[in-house]
């Protein structure tokens, strides 16, 4: 879908929008003497761009020997991994003598083939970029002005120590990032730690930290369970909350791959999206209505006795209270009254999901993103352990992570309630982590503010506005929020844009760290409110090198490793994000502390913790999610071998690598975790998590005893026959540790070295890995034990999912049916409002001011807030206007057209200027609107507040400017995808 016809002749051709205008303006600012066809090929993009028109499509496999025709000089090709979305598309980057002059898609890569979408086939120019962050930036009077990294590193630390010395080290705030490799997100944890503080997140947070509370709660691990790939082997694939062919597009290789082969594919969503447009069936549900219609279905198959009984029996907790609830909750006629959907449809996918298995389930920031997204994702679980599908090749819950190293920084990195491998934040937790970083545990603890600080999850990043703007005696810390740093993270992704501005203007300290100086430079410039402006604020923008200017590992969503080769120097003034953490550690004096563990190495004359020896720091002391295996050599020897995996196992059935001898059979593509014990252990890692019908070295396995092992009398563990193939354990079982080994009469398996290291320690903290070692080789069992799924999750506020509807939402019949849950105070360490909001929503009636549902999603062309993909001249090309999908009754009842101007507004006081896209896309309830764009603000151009030449090309309102307070119960997840608001025609 394209708003405008796009130019073709640019610069210099008739435009068809006033945004060509904009776009000409922004090539002719970088390229003043180029037309466009010079710049291809200068550039080398022509591929690209061939590609990005395609959008899936193939080209033609270049080699080194083709490449040399761009110029006479050296020529190599690095081989890295598409920083754009989880999907994890490798390419083969061509080098000139240092510069990056082409690209090509990886036709050996199991996981694309060759494919690539329009964000992929354009990445030498993310990489080098025109519109970048150049050097470092301070904001003065009102306008960015250049100045030295030493300037920028000794003012910034000075106002650190400062804020620390009169407010605490939980003053400032670290918003990582899930573009960071794994290596930059777990040094950042690391960093933070060392600071004393657990005030840190990323954007995990605000796009699947409700899938991860709620997938590990309910079966162990919080992550997608089988693979893209997989999907390939699924007779029926349900998609519910996920646009993939616009948010993972390469993904749809491996589902049009399923469907030729007979698969059925079932869409569920609000708005008739394109990958809606590939369903055998397409549901229009009301946004936010997830868990009617899942239960809806759920009712289905209980009623025709098509769940899976042994399975339920064997290795499902509570199904039958959650029968009991479905059967009387969620007859047909309250299913159609609460989602819109009528009893045939329930019925005719309930029988597409009997009929058909195994099948998969796929569900993103539609299930995420809400009030209740914990109790709808695991309403979605309870759906398929019901089936019996969870734990099959072909079933799964595959949850598509968004960006590139989403999972990974989920895994190992900045999170404010665990430390890497989601080891928690006790006091035993933090010892074992002292051990592995070689620190002692009393020196970090008197980093913390108090012992208690130290056990106490932080502020989440949805919520830092509310740490700045909140009364402090409503606050579980002793300061508000005074300093943050936006490292590596956007804005305008998250929710209650005009109260951020607010917070921004009241920080004593705002950093930057981004190859893209990002909305945050444009809003912090902006002026505000001269109530709200802080007059000590100092705002710095610093330059980080992109992906493709160092190598580290990123995890994709299916949880495979994929290393990336340096494809060029960083540009310009930019540093890798690893260099300046260590950078900014010795100016706060803990710099040789967190460098204890690595090798040096100099990039640019400046000294750079080597990416290598971060991994390896990584393998030693993350052993509860398997991130042992994945030694930086084994990695490194799948990247140079990617054509002996499989591309509907991801199993190699042989081959060497020549440079290392390494044999590969049995391994899966990228190690994906858990990859058990040590490098030398050769775990092959899981390419579908909890499956029985593999030996645990073969990468099978069965749901985790996490929860105890029995409940009010009732155990918890898996009946007699259920566990993993070949087990010594025929039965349920708990987690293994130094007691059970003893028991059992293992511990004599373990070697002398073994024993020493494992005495009291358990299969997570045992760092010699001889636990895991003799559980899983000598014995087929698997470490975390072998326990039942739960259907039912005690220690969450509503055990059994229940629907609430939202709490700005335009039907007060079914609020009063369904309300929100109650006020929760300190959380996460802020009082956060539900039913009372809610209530008050209600008596104001806002739905009839604001009686259209907004929500928002992801375009094809954009990614994540959006500054890198729309300052990418191709990219901004494809999609040059922000807009806003109006059913054609709400706009000709507003007399508004296609193609016209509108205001949006909301209840905030927010009102965005945008485009109307009159279409039947959507009903005449609902209104959809992109969320990558930014650089307007309520009617305003904000291109005068960038630093010069360093803005996005394409600007557009931020859906966020607009969105409201809303927060999930277990994590505070956003609520992004159901608000309320109004069209008037601008
Ligand atoms: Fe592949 Fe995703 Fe990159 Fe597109 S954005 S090329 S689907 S990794």
């Amino acid at each position: 879908m394209l708003l405008t016809r796009k130019s073709g002749t640019l610069p210099g051709g008739t435009p068809s929008s006033p945004f060509v205008h904009s776009l000409r303006r922004g090539l002719s600012a970088a390229l003043p003497t180029m037309d466009r066809r010079s710049f291809l090929r200068r550039s080398g993009l022509g591929v690209g761009v061939g590609l990005a028109a395609g959008q899936l499509s193939l080209v033609r496999k270049a080699d080194a020997a083709s490449a040399t025709a761009v110029g006479t000089g050296k020529v190599e090709v690095r081989r890295t991994v598409c920083t754009h979305c989880s999907v994890g598309c490798a390419v083969d980057a061509v080098v000139e003598n240092g510069v990056w002059v082409r690209q090509n898609p990886v036709f050996d890569s199991p996981i694309n083939m060759g494919g690539l979408c329009a964000k992929g086939a354009s990445l030498r120019e993310h990489g080098h970029g025109e519109y970048r962050l150049r050097y470092p930036m301070k904001l003065v009077n009102g306008k960015y002005q250049r100045i030295s990294w030493d300037v920028a590193l000794n003012e910034i630390t000075a106002k650190m120590m400062e804020l620390r010395k009169a407010s605490g080290p939980d003053s400032v705030y670290f918003v990582g990032s899930s573009k960071h490799s794994n290596e930059q997100a777990y040094l950042l944890r690391k960093f933070v730690s060392f600071w004393g503080s657990n005030n840190c997140d990323h954007q995990a947070r605000i796009c699947h930290s409700t899938t991860v509370a709620g997938v590990a709660n309910t079966w162990g691990y919080g992550a997608m369970t089988n693979s893209y790939n997989d999907m390939q082997n699924s007779k029926v694939a349900l998609y519910i909350g996920s646009n993939a062919a616009e948010a993972h597009p390469v993904s749809m290789v491996h589902m049009l791959h399923a469907k030729e082969t007979g698969c059925k594919m079932i869409v569920v969503d609000p708005r008739f999206t394109r990958t809606a447009a590939k369903a055998d069936e397409y549901v229009r549900i009301r946004s936010g209505s997830d868990i009617p219609f899942l239960f809806g279905l759920l009712y289905h198959v209980f009623n025709n006795g098509w769940e899976d009984k042994k399975y339920i029996h064997d290795r499902v907790y509570g199904m039958d209270a959650v029968k009991a609830e479905v059967m009387a909750k969620w007859t047909p006629d309250k299913v159609e009254e609460a989602c819109g959907v009528k009893e045939a449809q329930m019925l005719k996918v309930a029988t597409m999901l009997h009929e058909n298995s195994p099948g998969t389930i796929v569900w993103c920031m539609g299930q995420t993103q809400h009030t209740t997204g914990n109790a709808m994702v695991r309403a979605s679980c309870i759906l398929q352990l019901a089936l019996g599908n969870v734990g099959k090749s072909g079933g799964g819950t595959n949850i598509f992570r968004g960006h590139d190293n989403v999972q990974g920084a989920t895994d190992v990195g900045p999170n404010p309630d665990s430390l890497p491998g989601y080891y928690g934040i006790v006091e035993g937790a933090w010892k074992h982590f002292a051990k592995a970083w070689g620190v002692d545990f009393e020196w970090i603890k008197k980093q913390f503010a108090s012992p208690a600080m130290m056990s106490k999850p932080g502020i989440t990043v949805s919520r830092w506005i509310d740490g700045v703007l909140e009364k402090n005696d409503l606050i579980d810390q002793d300061s508000n929020l005074r300093g943050i740093f936006y490292w590596g993270h956007a804005p305008n992704s998250q929710t209650r844009g005009l109260e951020m501005k607010r917070a921004m203007d009241k920080l004593d300290l705002l950093v930057v760290v981004d190859p893209y100086p990002s909305a945050t430079a444009a809003m912090a410039a902006m002026p505000g409110k001269p109530e709200d402006l802080n007059p000590n604020r100092a705002v710095y923008l610093l330059p980080a090198a992109t992906q493709f200017e160092t190598t580290g590992s990123a995890t994709a969503s299916n949880r495979s490793l994929q290393w990336r080769e340096k494809v060029i120097e960083p540009l310009w003034d930019s540093r890798s994000d690893h260099m300046i953490m260590y950078q900014f550690a010795e100016k706060l004096g803990f710099g040789k502390e967190l460098v204890k563990n690595y090798k040096m190495q100099k990039v640019k004359g400046l000294d750079e913790p080597v990416p290598e020896e971060i991994l390896r720091e990584i393998n030693r002391s993350v052993w509860t999610i398997g991130y042992t295996g994945q030694s930086p050599e084994r990695l490194k020897a799948h990247m140079r071998n990617m054509n002996v995996f499989d591309v509907k196992t991801l199993k190699a059935k042989g081959g060497k690598d020549k440079e290392t001898g390494y044999d590969f059979t049995g391994d899966y593509f990228g190690l994906p975790w858990p990859c058990y014990g040590t490098a030398e252990l050769k775990h092959p890692g899981s390419p579908n998590l909890y499956d029985t019908s593999k030996h645990v070295m073969d990468g099978g396995g069965n749901f985790r005893a996490n929860f105890g092992v029995e409940r009010e009398g009732v155990s918890l563990l898996a009946e007699d026959g259920s566990c993993s193939l070949g087990a010594d354990i025929t039965t349920g079982y708990p987690e293994f540790d130094h007691i059970l080994l003893k028991k059992l009469g293992w511990w004599n398996d373990l070697t002398d070295a073994e024993k020493a290291a494992a005495e009291g320690k358990n299969w997570k903290t045992d760092m010699s890995g001889g636990i895991q070692r003799v559980v899983m080789k000598v014995h087929g069992c698997h470490p975390f034990g072998n326990a039942k799924a739960r259907a039912v999750v005690w220690n969450f506020p509503d055990q059994i999912p229940q629907h609430r509807e939202p709490l700005y939402g335009t039907r007060p019949d079914l609020a009063a049916k369904y309300p929100a849950a109650a006020d929760r105070k300190a959380f996460w360490r802020l009082p956060t409002l539900f039913k009372s909001l809610q209530d008050k929503n209600l008596a104001d009636k806002l739905y009839e001011k604001f009686p259209l549902i907004m929500t928002s999603g992801r375009l094809v062309e954009y990614e994540g807030g959006g500054e890198e993909t729309r300052s990418n001249p191709w990219l901004a090309e494809l999609q040059q206007e922000m807009f806003v999908e109006i059913n054609p009754k709400v706009a000709a009842d507003r007399g508004v057209v296609n193609g016209g101007r509108v205001w949006v507004t909301t209840p905030t006081g927010g009102r965005l200027n945008v485009q109307a896209l009159v279409t039947e896309r959507v009903g005449p309830d609902t209104v959809f609107l992109p969320f990558h764009f930014s650089g307007r603000w309520q009617g305003a151009d904000l291109l005068a507040y960038y630093p010069a030449g360093a803005h996005p090309i394409v600007r557009g309102e931020a859906v966020n400017t607009g969105t409201t307070y809303g927060y999930d119960a277990v994590t505070m997840m956003q609520e992004t995808k159901t608000t309320i608001c109004n069209i008037e025609k601008a």
